[in-house]
């Protein structure tokens, strides 16, 4: 399967990692959106929140598990974060392998454009 995300957890393409385990891979975005913008993955591939399903859950509920840890480590504080997944085309989905974006250190505003 051609997955950009698939190569990037399993090193064929290189990345800015902050933070891996056995399970999950965070890595700095290419093109950040904030002071503070990583990608959170799954290694298994899923392809989008479509796909989320009891079987392939657990993982997803350790990504945000592990979000304090990560936004921390980052040296995110209580000014707060925002925690983005786009899901599908209309989304702006860009990347068919399950992501979830940590963004901080500015201001964002909602309603969301
Ligand atoms: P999406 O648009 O699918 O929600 O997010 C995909 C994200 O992946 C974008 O923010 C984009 O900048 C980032 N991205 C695309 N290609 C690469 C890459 O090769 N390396 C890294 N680190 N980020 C990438
Ligand atoms: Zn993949």
């Amino acid at each position: 399967m051609d997955c950009l995300f698939c190569a990037i957890a399993n090193g064929d393409i290189p990345s800015q990692k902050v933070y891996e385990d056995d399970k999950i891979l965070a890595f700095k975005d290419i093109d950040p959106q904030a002071p503070v913008h990583v990608l959170i993955i799954p290694k298994q591939h899923i392809k989008w929140a479509f796909d989320i399903t009891q079987k392939n859950s657990g993982v997803v509920a350790y990504i945000f598990e592990k979000i304090p840890e990560i936004a921390k480590d980052l040296g995110v504080d209580e000014k707060g974060f925002r925690i983005v997944n786009n899901c599908g085309d209309a989304a702006g989905q860009s990347v068919k392998h399950l992501h979830f974006h940590l963004l901080a250190g500015r201001e964002f505003s909602w309603p969301a454009g």
